[in-house]
């Protein structure tokens, strides 16, 4: 191309090249693997150093939100109603290329920025990083079909404001701190807790002698016990979600995708008490993009699901039948990494109207391709990752049992990886990965920009089964 002629040592990643009226933008790399933004003619950006007949710009936060502004397929966008839609949590900052390719031609849309503030605090990063790491992964594959960017489990209303001024566009309130094990209470102490409630005499009269009439379901009926089950259980929890979204309306007047997630939480939803959950959230306004209820069976991170499959589906089909009746809201799977049992069902029940997350899952794809090409670092990330497992593991729901796995140094070299796929040893590398980016974050990083492409090809084939088992691949080509 004529108006990019780079110095020797320098390349172009091609798909990047984006052409404006004035300007010219493109990624480029140095032959050891240095990137920076390159931009000929009219600079969006501040700064930048003067190179060949432009300039070239670092890959800092602020040049990402910049292109963003500039350009209208890098800024985060809410999910178009008529389309499933994804999270690829990315805890390294380096997973996106390889997520956008593992969305071949599917129908799916895909939030590409979607960290915790629990993930951000053990990765030592900010909501700004994970979406300025977004948009580089966008730019560099040249991707225009457009991505959102979700603020995940969010427990305080600070957090959710600071990411609306950021210009995420997916906000995942997490009130279950607020959630009480109603399960565990019963009897007299229950209607007690029940009479305590500010609203409880309009509850009674909203949910008591009254059939809710739900498509494809039937009819519904709250007993006593189940008002006041429910009622205590979810009650300040609902209060807690309505105040965030009321905090986001006034930031964002012009909209936000909102979920509410209660997955983590020690019981299930049950249908009847998503019924309660989501038509208290209407009452006070609350317009839900998606709601993630607490489903049956081991929600595991980074595994399969297990449980007893025909509860899950008849469950699954009540929660579906309620989002429909309620606003058509999506049902949104966390801990969604590995759940291939899962994906059919929830695909069909929910007709397409679904959200999956993952996260950690990608971690761990990254982690594989360590385990094959550098077996003495990986043998590191084993030991410190067990190191570390019984404090690490306290904010998530595994079973892993560190016993099970064998001593790293008696495993050869070329069964290194299978220690990623092996059910303890996975959960244990899964959770333990705020240490490990703690002690060999840079050197990871250094790691998988020496193997980029393996690790890109990992993440596409491995995400890429995650969306064949949600039966959307190819469906619209
Ligand atoms: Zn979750």
């Amino acid at each position: 191309m004529t108006t990019c002629n780079l110095p020797t040592g320098w390349e172009v990643f091609e798909q990047s090249l984006y052409k404006g009226r004035d300007t010219l933008f493109c990624l480029v790399r140095r032959s050891d693997g240095e990137k920076r933004v390159y931009v000929h003619g009219e600079s969006p950006f501040a700064g930048g150093d003067p190179f060949a007949d432009g300039a070239l710009y670092p890959l800092t936060t602020e040049v990402a939100l910049d292109l963003a502004r500039v350009v209208p397929w890098f800024k985060p966008r809410r999910i178009p109603s008529d389309r499933p839609s994804f999270g690829f949590g990315d805890r390294l900052g380096s997973a996106t290329p390889g997520h956008i390719r593992a969305l071949g031609k599917t129908n799916v849309f895909p939030i590409l920025a979607q960290q915790s503030v629990r993930e951000n605090a053990r990765t030592g990063r900010t909501f700004s990083e994970v979406m300025a790491s977004a948009i580089f992964g966008a730019f560099r594959e040249g991707y225009k079909g457009g991505f959102g960017a979700d603020a995940d489990h969010l427990k305080r209303v600070e957090d959710a404001l600071e990411a609306a001024d950021i210009g995420y566009t997916f906000f995942t309130c997490d009130p279950s701190e607020h959630v009480v094990a109603a399960e565990e209470i019963s009897g007299e102490e229950l209607r007690q807790r029940f009479s305590a409630l500010s609203q409880a005499d309009e509850l009674r009269q909203e949910y008591i002698d009254r059939p809710f009439l739900i498509p494809e379901l039937g009819e519904l009926r709250f007993t006593e016990d189940a008002l006041f089950g429910a009622a205590v259980k979810y009650g300040k929890a609902i209060e807690y979600a309505a105040k965030m979204y009321r905090a986001l309306s006034e930031r964002l007047p012009e909209g936000f995708d909102y979920e509410v997630s209660v997955d983590e939480t020690d019981f299930p939803t049950s249908p009847l008490q998503h019924l309660f959950v989501a038509r208290e959230l209407h009452r006070k306004g609350v317009k839900l993009t998606s709601l993630a209820p607490r489903f049956v069976g081991a929600m595991e991170k980074g595994v399969d699901w297990r449980g007893d499959i025909d509860q899950f589906k008849e469950e699954l089909h009540a929660h579906a039948a309620i989002a429909r009746s309620f606003g058509s809201y999506r049902l949104s799977l966390h801990s969604g990494s590995d759940k291939f049992t899962l994906y059919p069902l929830i695909h069909q029940a929910t007709r397409g109207k679904w959200h999956v997350k993952t996260a950690g899952t990608s971690y761990l794809v990254a982690l594989e391709v360590v385990a094959r090409d550098d077996p003495s670092f990986f043998r590191e990330i084993m030991d410190l990752s067990l190191s570390v497992f019984d404090a690490a593991k306290k904010s998530y729901y595994i079973s892993a049992d560190p016993v099970r796995i064998p001593a790293i140094d008696t495993v050869p070299d070329d069964e290194l990886a299978t220690l990623v796929e092996k059910h303890d040893s996975r959960q244990v590398l899964h959770v333990g990965y705020g240490s490990v980016l703690d002690q060999f974050g840079n050197r990871l990083k250094r790691f998988l920009a020496s193997h980029e492409e393996e690790h890109y090809a990992g993440l596409a084939r491995h995400l890429g089964r995650h969306l064949l088992g949600l039966e959307v691949k190819d469906e619209q080509v």
